[in-house]
């Protein structure tokens, strides 16, 4: 289900109608809604004004308008929020005329149930979301200010520069899946984009979320470039998407999904031109199901087209955990260098998925004592210290942690300014900004998610003197052992898990030290280094490839 709520008017007159809808939205299973009701067009102009609204359920005829001007007055007020008509069966005619004059949809009152009205909702809103321009996802605005920033620094070739600034290639499609009855196929949204294509196979996460869109997957894309760049590895950086809620979907359909996605980005996906892999809402099963999807399409078993597989499909020990295992690595050498005992530390966790789980039980396996841990359910607090074996033990029966007794809950702001050591941040972005950059009391903020933290926010963690391990050095353990396991994948070899976990090391913290000597060395924050370490070395690659023709 969608993290915040769909705010919704209704403005219809005849309460049994109203009512009838305001039953049929709770029933609906897949949108939070939250329905405010007026039953003259006036008061709903009036509740327009105030702003606030995504969508409005409109009835046409009303005591105080009629008719075609009902709609038109609603546009006037209010152009960007969308409208679906609430229709009786004898009017459809004007519905339809409403439609034609910019109405999302009609919906014919007495032939709804929670079904169609809630696709009617889903719809109209994913329509507004592709008619607006999809690169504009704050989340793209920060990748691109990022680099903008660190390739001012770095005086960047310019022709370099607005060749890295968009991706170079990205494919939008749009697929439909069975529902689990058969009778009702559901249409949404994909992508894939890659962003640098000169440093070899493109490499990347396949995301699952009801908010994807093209400009988050674009900065994620950046993202892995300049991650890939930095750890030395032969790729460049990529990802996809779906734009669906996976809690919403069975196994079944979920599974079905997969398998038409991966059809329809198969062109651009394979070993040796693009390697998908997990990301949030994606796991090893998923990968499973692009992988076998794969084969059958080119009629032989073919591995290395995803990472992140299950071992047994010629996924790599150590993968699941790498992530987690990675950044715990790096909070290991950066404890060092600002001199913090990691054995009496204390350190909250946001996230607990895979990222933020393995984080917090390597953190804990290093001494720190785990005192703040959260998910989507809630956060949760205590200064004695969390039993990490007792919080998995407690999601594997309930799956959230909201409830969980040995612990106060705390909400998501509450949690990121307790006071701790290190704060790993392992869930989503724009975590850390404006609002909250100065309140945070930790001395160490690890990132494992992709960007937790706004530039603002950046400026102020610098001035206060916080260490900042930023994303794409501290959430590269997934990605590395990746390489990994298309290194082994391709060779048809295996490494144990000692191997792997020092070969992982020895990549992140070689990343690390360069990134530490160039901030200490041009005073840079660590995440400017980091970019900079990255943008330089596809910069030289491009440079020495040339230009073709
Ligand atoms: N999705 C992960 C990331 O953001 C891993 C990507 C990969 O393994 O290719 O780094």
């Amino acid at each position: 289900m969608q993290d915040q709520a769909i705010h919704l008017l209704l403005i219809e007159d005849n309460p049994l109608h109203s009512r009838l809808i305001q039953r049929l939205l709770e029933g609906e299973q897949q949108l939070r809604c939250e329905v405010e009701v007026v039953d003259r067009l006036a008061a709903g102009l009036e509740r327009l004004g105030r702003g606030g609204i995504d969508l409005v359920l409109l009835d046409l005829v009303l005591p105080d308008s009629q008719e075609l001007d009902t709609l038109f007055q609603v546009h006037e007020a209010v152009p960007e929020v969308p409208v679906v008509i609430l229709t009786s069966l004898d009017d459809v005619t004007l519905a339809a005329r409403a439609v034609e004059a910019g109405a999302y949809d009609y919906l014919v009152k007495t032939h709804l149930n929670s079904v169609s009205l809630g696709r009617a909702i889903r719809y109209t809103l994913a329509r507004v979301r592709a008619r607006s321009g999809e690169w504009e996802a704050p989340m793209f605005r920060l990748a691109q200010q990022q680099f903008l920033k660190a390739a001012q620094i770095m005086a960047l070739d310019d022709n370099i520069r607005q060749r890295l600034l968009f991706p170079q290639r990205t494919q939008v499609v749009s697929f439909p899946f069975f529902r689990d009855d058969r009778a009702q196929v559901e249409t949404v949204f994909g992508y894939r984009v890659q962003h640098v294509l000169s440093m070899g196979p493109t490499k990347g996460g396949i995301r699952y979320h009801e908010e994807v869109d093209l400009g988050e997957v674009a900065a994620l894309a950046m993202w892995m470039t300049w991650k890939c760049a930095l750890m030395q590895l032969p790729f460049g950086g990529a990802k996809g998407g779906v734009r669906v809620d996976p809690t919403t979907l069975s196994d079944r359909e979920l599974q079905r999904l997969t398998r038409r996605f991966t059809v329809e980005i198969i062109d651009m996906i394979g070993p040796d031109k693009d390697i998908p892999a997990p990301d949030m809402g994606t796991n090893e099963r998923v990968m499973a199901w692009m992988m076998d999807t794969y084969s059958q399409q080119v009629g032989y078993t073919v591995p290395t087209v995803v990472t992140g597989k299950p071992v047994v499909l010629g996924g790599s020990l150590g993968r699941k955990e790498a992530t987690g295992r990675g950044l715990v690595y790096l909070v290991q050498a950066a404890a060092e260098h600002i001199g913090l005992d990691l054995s009496k530390s204390t350190a909250v966790v946001q996230g607990f998925g895979n990222v933020g789980s393995y984080s917090a039980r390597f953190l804990a396996e290093t001494g720190a004592k785990i005192i703040g841990i959260s998910d989507v359910s809630t956060g949760l607090y205590n200064p004695n210290g969390l039993a990490l074996d007792a919080l998995l033990e407690y999601v594997a029966e309930h799956r959230v942690l909201k409830g969980y007794p040995d612990a106060d809950e705390v909400t998501n702001a509450e949690l990121l300014e307790l006071d701790c050591d290190v704060l790993a941040l392992a869930a989503l972005q724009n975590q850390v900004t404006v609002e909250n950059a100065d309140r945070l009391k930790c001395k160490l903020l690890a990132e494992g998610a992709n960007g937790p933290t706004t530039l603002e926010a950046d400026d102020i963690l610098d001035e206060r003197g916080v260490f900042v391990l930023p994303d794409v050095i501290g959430n590269a353990g997934g990605v590395t052992v990746s390489y990994f396991e298309w290194v082994q994948g391709t060779q048809n070899l295996t490494w144990t898990l000692e191997e792997i976990n020092a070969r992982l090391k020895s990549i992140l913290l070689d990343a690390f030290q360069r990134t530490l000597r160039r901030a200490q060395a041009e005073q840079l924050d660590m995440r400017t280094a980091a970019l900079i370490e990255g943008v330089s070395r596809v910069t030289e690659a491009k440079l020495l490839r040339g230009l073709f023709p």
